[in-house]
């Protein structure tokens, strides 16, 4: 780089830091308005502008090297615009997922990469890069523990995000995989982890350092794996906010390999509001997060499937439907994964406009792990602009259900099943559920009697109140709207 920039870029030096705030100030005021439906895409907007000044600020350092930084964005910038145009809606959980990794890859790299730089410059010349005011102050023990949490943690992230994104992609089976040994095998791998973290941080310019470098990723690319293929069916929203926590982690402690402020603050923000989110997850599943990890959901025998309920499932048509509907004075639609791939959420908005102006009491309950990805549900009824006042929480729907005329249950399957509150050997047994079988009537719009993603089968479809809407969700509900409007 030329005299003259490097000079220019001393100057900008002092307010590098100044930028970093309010960069870090954006964050988390976007963070706070995504909280919220109604604000949650402009908090997105004001997120990503902070992410822009963070990242012009960092390019204002001194020592960069361009030629490389722009080729990764291209290239970066190329494939996530790519992703964004061509997922299809009902894969952004698994694109998440792969994003949580990716975030994990990058921070075992940035290790590796450190370490390496450390390893041939020397410590001496490397503190220079760390602390270029004050490179004495650098500490060598600091570093060192810094870059070998990172590298077995962005490890650990990035493998466990494959292994959810293959099961949220259904390309592996989303049942818990359990084999003998497994206790074993993971004491093991952790108890490498310690020998390998131990002989590093005790000596990280040593002649087994790149080995112990290396132990420490391998091993974490292991630990992931085999710390996330036990879990399966409705305990993976836990397993995904998890891992979101990790991503964020990793990224804080490669801040502090490299010592830049933005990059703590950052990963410190995601890996708090992903542990926030695992909390939320596990209340919304009546699961300690100990159980969550350690207990192989569903590796129960073979009654916990729910293979004893029996009973006549009672189809009902579009045309009858409507029929109740239209004397329901009270009705709460309870919306599932079927509905994001029915993409179904605008007509289900136009048919709860006409329930409303037929004078009847419209509610959305959302389940928090309905769907496959945290806040799934409010995104798509964000997107087909229903009011946020008519979502309601199923703490705040469940007392009143009783007196609900019509509970209609569009593509949701393990979020109202009853097996939960009824049947002791169920593996969701406990785990709140949306109420819609102490609804007056229960109509259940979905494809064929096929479970839902915990692979459990459904009491609700045999109850005396259920009706069952054969059929993909937009046909039907579009159905149901043709019929409102013809009438
Ligand atoms: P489920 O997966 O339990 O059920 C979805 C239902 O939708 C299926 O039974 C299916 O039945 C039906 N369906 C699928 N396609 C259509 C269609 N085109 N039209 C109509 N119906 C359709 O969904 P829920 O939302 O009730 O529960 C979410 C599950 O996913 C929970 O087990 C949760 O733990 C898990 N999960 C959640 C995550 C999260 O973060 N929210 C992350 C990962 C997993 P059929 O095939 O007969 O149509």
């Amino acid at each position: 780089m030329s005299q003259h920039i490097q000079n220019l870029l001393g100057h900008a030096a002092p307010f590098i830091n100044y930028l970093y705030i309010l960069a870090s100030v954006l964050f988390i005021i976007g963070l706070k308005m995504l909280s919220r439906a109604d604000t949650a895409r402009k908090g997105n907007l004001i997120s990503a502008v902070g992410m822009l000044i963070a990242i012009v600020a960092t390019c204002l350092l001194v020592g960069m090297e361009y030629k490389w930084i722009l080729v990764g964005i291209a290239i970066g910038s190329a494939i996530g615009a790519i992703a964004a145009q061509s997922v299809k809606m009902t894969s952004m959980p698994e694109m998440v997922g792969l994003l949580n990794g990716f975030g994990g890859l990058a921070s075992m790299l940035v290790a590796w990469a450190e370490y390496h730089k450390w390893h041939a410059m020397g410590w001496a010349e490397y503190a220079k890069t760390l602390l270029p005011d004050n490179p004495a102050a650098a500490s060598e023990v600091f570093a060192a523990v810094a870059i070998a949490f990172t590298a077995v943690v962005g490890a650990l992230t990035f493998s466990g995000s494959l292994i959810a994104f293959l099961k949220l992609a259904e390309w592996m089976p989303g049942k818990p995989i359990l084999f003998r040994g497994q206790q074993f095998v993971n004491a093991l791998v952790v108890l490498a982890i310690l020998a390998a973290g131990a002989i590093f941080c005790m000596a990280p310019t040593g002649p087994n350092a790149y080995i112990a470098i290396a132990v420490l990723m391998v091993a974490g690319l292991i630990l992931g794996i085999t710390s996330v293929i036990p879990i399966g069916g409705a305990d993976m929203p836990v397993v995904i906010s998890l891992l979101n926590s990790y991503s964020g982690i990793a990224a804080a402690a490669a801040g502090f390999i490299i010592l830049n402020n933005v990059l703590i603050v950052a990963g410190s923000l995601v890996g708090a509001s992903g542990i926030i989110l695992t909390q939320i997850m596990c209340k919304a599943m009546n699961r300690s997060l100990a159980n969550v990890l350690f207990s192989g959901f569903g590796a129960t025998k073979s009654s916990a499937k729910g293979e004893g309920y029996k009973g006549e499932a009672k189809p009902i048509s579009a045309e009858d439907t409507y029929l109740l509907l239209e004397a329901a004075r009270s009705v709460v639609i309870v919306p599932g994964y079927g509905m994001a791939v029915a993409q179904a959420q605008h007509s289900v908005r136009e048919l709860g406009e006409l329930l409303a102006a037929n004078g009847c009491d419209v509610r959305y309950a959302i389940h928090p792990v309905a769907g496959r990805m945290p806040g799934h549900m409010n995104v798509l009824l964000a997107e087909a602009n229903v009011p946020y006042e008519q979502l309601v929480e199923p703490q705040d729907v469940n007392p009143i259900m009783e007196t609900v005329d019509v509970a209609m249950v569009i593509g949701a399957n393990d979020v109202v099943n009853p097996a939960a509150r009824e049947d002791k050997s169920s593996p969701i047994y406990g785990m709140p559920i949306i109420n819609v079988d102490q609804a007056k009537t229960v109509i259940i719009l979905k494809r064929s009697m096929a479970s839902g993603f915990a692979g459990i089968d459904n009491p609700l479809f045999f109850k005396d109140n259920s009706r069952m809407l054969f059929g993909d969700a937009k046909a039907t509900v579009s159905a149901l709207v043709s019929e409102f409007k013809s009438a």
